[in-house]
């Protein structure tokens, strides 16, 4: 099965959401706005209830009863103009041009990419799967077990680390995260590696000592090389939801965000959250999960989210 067919098959819920009121509506009449339908207002409960946030939705709506294209595709545009406020992308998009997602590399600022996220929310498997994807397009990966409090992290990481065939760097339990952060940073320096992905702790005693060890591992890390980590990713899973994006806001707050991967897309009706992430906290979505394949995790593209989602 191809990417494009995996994620529009994980995004089943989603649409199945949404579909419905999309697909009865008429064009609107070209001199007259589009008249307020019971179709709008079904599709306005949808995005609500898909979770694309009450602002995105409001905006998305005033869009559309402006538009004259079936709702479909007004749809799609509204959602584009949300995913990717960056209107050169999106009109360079209208005229034909399209990204080879699969064969185009996230690009990592710098070497040293700090991951976080609450436990239970996929981040184990998904610097797995960060490894495997760095890994195969050439990068040399060195994976940091920094979550020292969950004695199972390591060994999971561990195994992981096999498959994708990148280095680790561990400590014995309870061994402070920083330190071990900052001697996995000297270790790629010299084993010639060229990206450290460092995993975190998705939970302490309390939320407080969470967000002070991740800050301080962000220091350390900063000490052992400057200017690093000059990515700190938050794994969200979509099936939690507006609490998700809660989470994300306490997470940027502390440890000023570089981007969000999204796991879970599979197992939800919410995956308009990709809309509130990126509307609500002006963060970009790196990657997206749609299954617990290696390969089912992949750069993001907000053209193929939309396509996949309505097409
Ligand atoms: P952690 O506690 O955050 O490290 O979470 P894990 O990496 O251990 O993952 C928790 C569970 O979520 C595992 O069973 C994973 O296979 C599963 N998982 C991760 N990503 C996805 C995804 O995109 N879709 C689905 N359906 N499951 C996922």
């Amino acid at each position: 099965m191809s990417w494009f067919q995996r994620l529009r098959e994980g995004l089943t819920r989603t649409r199945q959401v949404l579909a419905p009121a999309t697909q009865q509506a008429e064009p609107a009449p070209v001199d007259q706005p589009r008249p307020l339908r019971r179709s709008l207002e079904e599709l306005e409960l949808a995005l609500v209830a898909a979770d694309v946030g009450t602002s995105a939705t409001a905006e998305i709506m005033s869009s559309l009863e402006r538009s004259h294209q079936p709702l479909q595709e007004a749809l799609k545009e509204a959602l584009m103009e949300q995913l990717e406020p960056d209107r050169m992308r999106a009109s360079l998009r209208k005229l034909g041009f399209k990204p080879q997602v699969a064969r185009t590399l996230v690009e990592p600022k710098g070497q040293v990419m700090m991951v976080v996220g609450v436990n239970g929310v996929g981040k184990t498997t998904t610097i797995a799967k960060l490894a495997h994807y760095y890994q195969q397009a050439g990068r040399r990966v060195l994976l940091a077990a920094c979550d020292t409090f969950r004695a199972a992290a390591r060994e999971q990481l561990a195994l992981w680390a096999g498959r994708a065939e990148a280095d680790m760097v561990s400590g014995e339990p309870g061994a402070d995260p920083a330190a071990l952060a900052f001697d996995a940073v000297q270790a790629a320096r010299s084993r010639g590696r060229d990206l450290v992905i460092i995993d975190t702790a998705g939970r302490l005693h309390t939320k407080f000592n969470l967000m002070e060890e991740m800050k301080k591992v962000q220091r350390v890390i900063a000490k052992a090389q400057a200017g690093e980590p000059k990515e700190v990713w938050l794994v969200l899973d979509a099936t939690t939801g507006q609490n998700g994006l809660a989470q994300a806001r306490a997470f940027h707050e502390a440890l000023q965000l570089t981007g969000v991967v999204v796991t879970k897309l599979d197992g939800t009706a919410k995956g308009g959250i990709v809309v509130s992430i990126v509307r609500e906290l002006k963060l970009p979505i790196k990657f997206i999960g749609v299954g617990e394949g290696l390969e089912d995790l992949r750069p993001f593209d907000a053209a193929e989210f939309v396509e996949a989602l309505l097409g």
